[in-house]
């Protein structure tokens, strides 16, 4: 099939390149004209394991293509996604969905013929029902469908999730479109992936739901982590004992610093605008929101306490900086929120992301990126594992710190406090 993913991001690129990767004929397009001509070249905008190789592939294969030319992309093509970005408008918790109505504006100009017309952006419940109007104000309706079709990847194991999903949900009541989108993917769907087929709102829903429910779990275990550090308990064994019930499952069950990233922070927000604007209240949701709010503040607290609350020129390491491992993805880490608070104390910060160094932290004096571990610890008062690189599991701080008092604050736990006992190590973990 002909495939054109407007927005070459972290979704659209990966789902581009894997859709190319399944027989599929794919324009990848996108408006800032440096990252296409980078990608043109095989250069990759983002940090995601196994996607150079696929890409490379794939475009030298001609099933993949890049471009900056939307109208030509899209007459071109069968089925449009929209995989722009959906942030959290400036003032107040509603998705900014401005993109994705330029988008559809565009869109508008250059359908002749049929197109299945698809948001993969997480967009929110009427969203399909506002480009529907939007693409009818100049195109007949006979020629478009708009159907909803969330994408569940997760960033750093994205390939493998695309590749994998556990469903392909397709919000459409066209029955054309569901047939030939349940072609398009049935590559996935034989190796297992569930294919659900409902209304366009409640796939708009499912997204919502599930990153929402998600987000609650991280939560409700962060919480609990603060009940066992008062009590003598140790959260990890609350973790696998609650995750061994097949009815509450491990994953998204470690306690840790609060979640980040581009999707969770954005989404929680958004539903709970949505159940504004339908004057419902998603208590619970709104709970999650402050309780994550919160979190740094108390991860802060910890860090004072290790210190002993003299935080002026203590030399403080970060090891990782994104919102977790395994990607380049900025957007909403709670090294934002941390680092410049740790500054304002007087505190010195040197950091290791195995992903190189970040823009965010050019502005601050006091913020220096070491290109590698052993540098970035060598001199620290205190060492924060802030995300779970495999990197970062089996250093030998002993060795290679060099400041025999430093101490350690493992907000992943993912060393043994036992272990750090023996070696005689002051080690602070989560939970614990
Ligand atoms: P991103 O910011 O990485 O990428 C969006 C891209 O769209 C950018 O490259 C931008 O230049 C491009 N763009 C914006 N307007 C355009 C236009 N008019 N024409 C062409 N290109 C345009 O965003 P992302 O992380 O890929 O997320 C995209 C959507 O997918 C969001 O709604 C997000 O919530 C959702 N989502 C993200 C993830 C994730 O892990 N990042 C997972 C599932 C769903």
């Amino acid at each position: 099939m002909k495939l054109c993913m407007i927005g070459t991001g972290y979704v659209g690129l990966v789902s581009g390149v894997c859709f190319s990767d399944l027989g599929n004929d794919v324009i990848c397009v996108d408006k800032d004209l440096n990252k296409i001509e980078n990608l043109k070249n095989g250069i990759i905008p983002i940090y995601e394991p196994g996607l150079e190789e696929l890409l490379i592939k794939n475009y030298k294969n001609n099933r993949l293509r890049f471009s900056t030319n939307l109208k030509d992309s899209i007459s071109k093509s069968d089925i449009i996604f929209i995989c722009v970005g959906t942030p959290t408008k400036k003032n107040g918790n509603n998705a900014d969905l401005s993109q994705v109505y330029n988008v559809a504006k565009e869109i508008s100009k250059s359908i002749k013929r049929f197109k299945i017309i698809i948001t993969k952006s997480t967009v929110p419940v009427t969203t399909g029902d506002e480009i529907e109007k939007i693409i009818s104000k100049k195109v007949s309706k006979k020629l478009f469908s708009v159907v909803s079709n969330p994408e569940f990847l997760r960033e750093g194991d994205a390939i493998r999730d695309f590749t994998y999903p556990d469903r392909v949900v397709i919000g459409t009541h066209n029955k054309k479109s569901n047939k030939i989108l349940k072609n398009l993917y049935s590559p996935l769907i034989s190796k297992g992936a569930k294919y659900v087929n409902t209304s366009r709102r409640a796939a708009e829903l499912i997204k919502y739901a599930s990153n929402a429910f998600l987000a609650t779990k991280i939560t409700f275990i962060n919480e609990l982590a603060n009940l066992c550090e008062k009590i003598n308990v140790n959260i990890e064994d609350i973790s696998i004992g609650m995750g061994l019930d097949n009815r509450i499952g491990s994953r998204f069950l470690r306690a840790g610093p609060a979640y980040g990233g581009s999707c969770f922070p954005k989404d929680t927000k958004a539903i709970t605008a949505t159940a504004n604007k339908f004057k419902t209240n998603l208590t619970v949701i709104k709970s999650v929101i402050k309780s994550n709010e919160n979190r740094s503040s108390l991860m802060l607290k910890k860090v004072f306490e290790i210190l002993k609350n003299k935080i002026k020129n203590k030399n403080i390491c970060f090891l990782g900086v994104t919102f977790k491992a395994n990607t380049d993805d900025m957007r909403d880490s709670s090294s934002l929120t941390m680092i410049p608070a740790l500054i304002k104390k007087g505190a010195k910060i040197n950091y290791f992301d195995p992903t190189g160094e970040k823009l965010d932290f050019k502005k601050f004096n006091n913020v220096t990126f070491s290109n590698n571990i052993k540098d970035a610890i060598k001199k620290s008062d205190l060492i924060i594992i802030h995300t779970e690189w495999n990197d970062f599991k089996n250093i030998n701080f002993k060795k290679d710190v060099k400041n025999k008092k430093f101490s350690i604050f493992d907000m992943r736990n993912i060393y043994s406090a036992d272990k750090m006992k023996d070696n005689k190590i002051k080690y602070f973990s989560i939970g614990n």
